[in-house]
């Protein structure tokens, strides 16, 4: 393996945030020594080459705390409604989709579309989907990953009608005739989802490694996935053929027992693949007015969200993975929600008081002034993604304006100790972690330069927010005696880019890595 000194340039030292004046020897995949070029020459045991940062920053390599990445490859594929901002932009879209198929699939899948956005958003219905799409099944994900609409095809394909009882935790949306409308919310999905005929295996395995690729571009080296074990094999199946990146993969309740039989407990593994936690959903969405909250929504007052389990059924559900060895990482959005992981998770320390777990909160988009003190004391590792802050100021706005003074807290979680772990939620979000440390440094609606800035007492700097995608998402799966800063004797996860320090902070909206390195092997240089 080559050797390599990076020189010329500045080095982020994560303990004292600042950057230094220094070089960097990277021996056999490891950073082995940090100091002037002389005393790096010096150090080296083999020959190596130079790396001319010509006064450029030398970061850690960045990860992604929270990605559905198998599906963010897929979506890359498929129908993507997340610039359309009316009927006629999805129409436009859909059409346009339709007569650029290079290939002939079973079924017409994608995501987010957003009612939220419409001037008429129950006119995205099935009808509309049927104009388009007659004779293929439709199932296109919502923004928000909450809700799927169909056409009538898929409908009936899935056997919903209009005799279809709401399962529990879930809704057929449907007209004032009571006949399906054609979206289904929570748990109502999954009605419709056994019924759709996946992608083929290797279409989707080049797809991850393409997204790979554009990846290592936008300083990533890694990223967590939340899905299936059969998105998991794919990824693996990616990294076999030779793509390169560290994967920390959380699992879903009903693959516990399986994943059990792997013999791997939570954040177990190698440097390259560990099992993470269970996946839990705690509540619902803001988007979809299913976050659950303490109080009502504003237009609905019979709307407090969904929590999705009970106290002792969410109770049961982490002494089941805990019995098995497993921490949780739990998806909680609203301050209901959020409040009820905390004693939960208070529970289970009581019941295993000398165990190792490391049980994650996903989200914490809102909480309440006096939760945060009990957040830290569970011993919770928070993940957060800084871009759902950019687009969901409108809907704060309207459905939680109430508790502007709860949401989206990154430095008072960080003032009071919490680690956090940045991530994008893709394909929810744009992956780019540049444009989330822009919004945990800016917190701007929709990255727009000129929009006011929410809470602005609560935004980071930007190496706190680089920390958040480095040390912190190395925190996130327990590697951060072995990744997320540059120290002598973690893995050369490395990139570099231009001194933010010397431009406007909208750098950070087009900013690219010059150069990734993952292990010590150089995966994108454009130096
Ligand atoms: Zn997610």
């Amino acid at each position: 393996m080559m050797d390599y000194i990076f020189t010329n340039g500045y080095v982020l030292n994560t303990s004292k945030e600042t950057f230094e004046d220094n070089s960097v020897l990277i021996h056999n995949g490891t950073i082995a020594f940090i100091g002037s070029e002389q005393d790096c020459r010096m150090a080296a045991s083999q020959a190596y080459e130079i790396i001319d940062l010509k006064g450029r920053l030398l970061l850690p390599g960045l990860v992604d705390s929270h990605t559905h990445f198998v599906e963010y490859a897929k979506s890359e594929l498929l129908v993507n409604l997340r610039d359309c901002y009316s009927l006629d932009e999805i129409r436009a879209y859909l059409i346009n989709y339709r007569a650029n198929l290079s290939w002939n699939p079973a079924w017409i899948l994608g995501d987010c579309w957003d009612r939220n956005r419409l001037s008429d958003p129950m006119k995205l219905n099935r009808q509309f989907l049927d104009e388009i799409f007659p004779d293929k099944p439709v199932a296109l994900i919502s923004k928000d990953y909450h809700s799927k609409l169909c056409n009538t095809l898929a409908l009936k394909l899935a056997g919903i009608n209009a005799n279809t009882p709401d399962p529990s935790g879930g809704r057929i949306e449907r007209n004032e005739q009571g006949i399906p409308t054609g979206v289904l919310t929570e748990t109502a999905v999954e009605l419709l989802d056994a019924f759709i005929e996946p992608l083929p295996e290797n279409t989707q395995v080049k797809a991850i490694q393409s997204c790979v690729n554009k990846m290592y571009k936008q300083g990533l080296v890694g990223f967590h996935s939340m899905e299936g074990k059969l998105s998991r094999d794919l990824l693996l199946k990616a990294s076999s053929l030779g793509s390169r990146f560290c994967l920390c993969w959380h699992f879903p309740v009903s693959e516990l027992d399986y994943v059990a039989t792997e013999g791997r407990k939570s954040f177990e593994g190698d440097d390259y693949y560990q099992t993470g936690g269970m996946k839990i959903f705690g509540d619902g969405s803001l988007g979809s007015r299913t976050a659950a909250m303490d109080a009502h929504y504003p237009d609905d007052p019979a709307n407090v969200g969904i929590l999705r389990y009970s106290d002792a059924e969410l109770y049961q559900l982490m002494l089941s993975a805990a019995d098995k060895g497993f921490s949780s990482t739990i998806h909680a959005i609203g301050n209901r929600s959020v409040r009820q992981v905390i004693d939960t998770v208070r529970k289970i320390n009581l019941a295993y008081p000398d165990s190792n777990f490391m049980h994650r909160i996903e989200h914490v988009q809102s909480i309440c002034a006096e939760d945060i003190p009990r957040l830290k004391a569970t011993g919770l590792f928070v993940s957060v993604q800084p871009l759902h802050l950019a687009y969901d100021v409108p809907m704060i706005e309207a459905y939680w304006n109430q508790i502007q003074d709860q949401v989206y807290s990154f430095k008072t979680m960080l003032n009071t100790g919490i680690p956090l772990g940045f991530g994008s939620d893709a394909p929810i979000e744009s992956i780019n972690p540049f444009l989330g440390i822009y919004s945990a440094v800016e917190r701007r609606h929709a990255l727009n330069p000129d929009a006011s800035v929410f809470r602005p007492e609560q935004a980071l700097t930007p190496i706190q927010a680089i920390i958040g995608y480095t040390l912190g998402a190395a925190q996130s799966s327990r590697m951060e005696h072995k990744r997320g800063s540059i120290e002598q004797g973690k893995l050369a996860d490395l990139i570099v880019i231009d001194d933010y320090r010397r431009q406007p902070s909208t750098f950070w909206l087009t900013a690219q890595s010059h150069l990734t390195m993952v292990s010590g092997e150089i995966v994108h240089s454009v130096i």
